[in-house]
């Protein structure tokens, strides 16, 4: 029988898994053989429904059972590439086959045998063709194939025998996530059954089964995950605030705060002051609607209480940017304002750190260098995170652990449909900020062809010229190609040598060293730098209300949500701001997105939107929610969503604690989802 220690060797103990071909298995992140156990297949090919060759359809992929009547015939053709051609029949009509650049065809079809043919029918010249099908001997007895995610050099075929082999190793009792009882109760198939159809199913009706079974436990195992966070957080919590400071505040700010803003401060200040429990508390809202303000006003009340207050920022130049305005607000206080990022010297981080131990710093901005093992707080009172989204719910829970339960704050500008919001969020209050500083005008959005990238150009220049600032922001993925890097460092020069050789132009990119970043961002803030090359790096939270335009190419490449997010650059003082999209995609689907850009500002709205128009695979994908990585649900999945709820209910109710003998491999089961561990089912 295979023993737990087994289940987590690499994949390079099965047969036909050498170490170059190990590597290709861990570009698709499967390093262990439990692994690719758990490494669902991406879609299937129906197999079970056999076509007859004359009803086939133009389009359609199909599966046809036929012989082979023809030895496979090669030739090379134009490009070095290779054809080969065969013709096959079954007892209505006879069909061609083509392959393209497989040498070794020839040796694996035999003329006078069945086999089944499974792909999509196209007409070329010579007739009717299918080109490139999958294809096996009929004794085979294949129903519905599994296809996986593939990768260069390692098709889904390998994959697919290699999960064979697995398998194959599984003991003939696997231990069950979930307690026979709860399968009875809410009629879910047992794990190796699942585990076995998932990937070669003997019907449809057991594929549905297993599928509904992986589905629904990964649900639960996340729903009960996120309650534990929840739970551990809400004992007794050791920060005492007694005294409102919130109004006192407010003669810091340069403005006054808006009745939303008001509110939000105020449901923090309840829950602060009037409870026992930590405060945990989401407040949302829309780009522009002044979040940071809430936060340092809260801060303050927690300071002036005599607690630190750490506030974590995804990304060094927003961390630097809310270090630089709390300092000039605190100026003249008896706060200190600190700042820790990854960026600093060792030495200097030493030295923050020791005075964060030491309690001589009371607010302290950072990035994820505030939650590694060597940063203690001397008493964390309140715990920010800010951009939310961008952070995993582990991260969230880290910092709190920095404290005795400190109350936390979480602000996001990312609005999250309610099924999903139940359980990201199921363990925060809501407050939410629906309204926008007085005399901001609604951004002004146009869609341009880069042949009209000229005029953009000058209506910059125009803008420029009366003072204000422009970015202009380039697509690169952060952890993008070299070659996307180089496009925009060639862009920008280009850029300060003919179209703008006259006005400052600054460059700033993900690749760039943080120090590097920092002086170029700096630059821009202090009015030195007036037109901003930038990628994405600038997306999240930066605010420089001088800039009155943003000009976004291959707009097309974006998420409308993002886009949003980016426009949010804008229009952030009180001038006319616009944005201008450039993209030469000229489909529908383009179209109606660019559409939707140019006809609102309302956030809320253009989620909905992208949420219709690019599906919840897409919008999801992008994991802007800062829960783990899901290998089966969809958090689109409403039903699901809700059935995994009542069964985590259930469980709680009948087996009390998580800790109990019967949650043993469910509860290995959420520590994994949470910290990344290894499945547990053998042990
Ligand atoms: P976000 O909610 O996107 O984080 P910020 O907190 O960065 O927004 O605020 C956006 C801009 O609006 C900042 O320049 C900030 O100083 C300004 N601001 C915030 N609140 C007000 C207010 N009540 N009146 C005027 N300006 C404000
Ligand atoms: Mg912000």
């Amino acid at each position: 029988m295979a023993s737990s220690s087994l289940f987590n060797k690499s994949v390079t103990s099965l047969s036909g898994i050498g170490a170059k071909r190990a590597e290709l298995f861990n570009k698709l992140g499967i390093k262990s053989i439990a692994d690719l156990v758990y490494f669902y297949p991406r879609t299937y090919e129906d197999w079970s429904v056999v076509t007859k060759i004359e009803n086939l359809e133009f389009g359609e992929n199909a599966c046809i059972k036929a012989v082979l009547a023809t030895p496979v015939e090669s030739i090379c053709i134009s490009g070095g590439r290779i054809l080969s051609k065969t013709t096959v029949y079954d007892d209505t009509s006879t069909i061609n086959i083509v392959f393209f650049n497989n040498r070794y065809i020839g040796n694996m079809l035999s003329v006078g045998k069945e086999y089944y043919f499974y792909g999509r029918v196209t007409y070329e010249n010579y007739g009717a063709v299918i080109i490139s099908p999958t294809f096996a001997p009929v004794e085979s007895g294949v129903k519905i194939r599994p296809i996986y995610r593939q990768t260069a050099g390692l098709p889904s075929k390998s994959i697919e025998k290699a999960v064979e082999n697995a398998l194959k190793l599984l003991p003939d009792v696997v231990k069950d996530s979930f307690p026979e009882q709860v399968r009875r109760t809410f009629g879910l198939c047992g794990l190796k059954e699942a585990l076995l159809n998932i990937h070669f199913p003997s019907s449809h009706e057991m594929l549905e089964a297993a599928k509904k079974r992986l589905v629904t436990e990964e649900l639960v195992v996340l729903n009960l995950g996120m309650r534990n966070l929840k739970n551990n957080n809400r004992g007794e919590c050791g920060v005492k605030i007694t005294t409102d400071y919130s109004e006192d505040f407010e003669k810091f700010l340069p403005f006054k705060l808006t009745n939303a803003q008001k509110r939000a401060v105020s449901d923090c200040i309840n829950d602060i002051t009037q409870s026992n429990a930590p405060m945990n508390r989401l407040v949302q809202g829309d780009v522009g609607s002044g979040k940071t303000a809430v936060a340092v006003s809260v801060s303050y009340t927690v300071v002036k209480n005599g607690f630190q207050a750490a506030f974590m920022a995804p990304t060094e130049i927003l961390a630097r940017q809310h270090y630089d305005t709390f300092c000039k607000l605190f100026e003249n206080t008896h706060i200190n304002v600190g700042i820790l990022t990854g960026a600093l010297k060792e030495s200097e981080k030493k030295k923050i750190r020791q005075q964060i131990a030491d309690g001589e710093l009371d607010l302290i901005i950072g990035t994820h260098a505030l939650i590694t093992d060597k940063t203690d707080f001397k008493n964390l009172g309140l715990a920010i995170t800010d951009e939310q989204h961008r952070f995993g719910v582990a991260q969230r829970a880290r910092l709190l652990s920095k404290g005795d339960n400190p109350h936390l704050l979480v602000m996001s500008a990312t609005p999250i449909p309610r099924t999903l919001g139940l359980i990201i969020f199921g363990d925060l209050d809501i407050s939410i900020i629906d309204e926008l500083p007085p005399s901001r005008k609604p951004v002004k959005t146009v869609r341009f062809f880069s042949n009209q990238r000229s005029r953009g150009y000058k209506f910059i220049r125009s803008e420029v010229e009366a003072g204000r600032q422009a970015y202009i922001v380039c697509p690169l993925v952060e952890d993008g190609e070299l070659e996307d890097v180089v496009s925009v460092e060639h862009y920008a020069q280009e850029l300060m040598a003919n179209v703008f050789p006259d006005i400052p132009v600054g460059l700033v990119h993900g690749h760039m060293k943080a120090d590097e970043k920092e002086e170029v961002m700096h630059r821009f803030v202090t009015g030195e730098i007036s037109v901003l090359v930038a990628t994405t790096v600038i997306e999240v939270g930066v605010d420089v209300p001088n800039a009155s335009v943003i000009m976004i190419e291959n707009a097309e490449r974006f998420g409308l949500s993002q886009l949003h997010q980016l426009r949010g650059r804008v229009g952030r003082g009180s001038e006319q701001s616009y944005c201008i999209l450039v993209s030469d995609k000229d489909n529908q689907m383009t179209k109606e997105r660019l559409d939707v850009m140019c006809s609102t500002n309302d956030g809320f709205k253009i989620a909905d939107e992208d949420l219709r128009m690019r599906g919840p695979g897409d919008f999801f994908g992008e994991r802007q929610h800062g829960l783990p990585q899901m290998a089966i649900a969809d958090f689109a999945d409403t039903k699901s969503i809700e059935l995994s709820q009542k069964i985590a209910d259930y469980i709680l109710f009948a087996y009390k604690d998580l800790r109990n003998d019967e949650l043993r491999i469910l509860n290995s089961e959420i520590n994994r989802l949470f910290d990344n561990g290894g499945h547990n089912i053998m042990n």
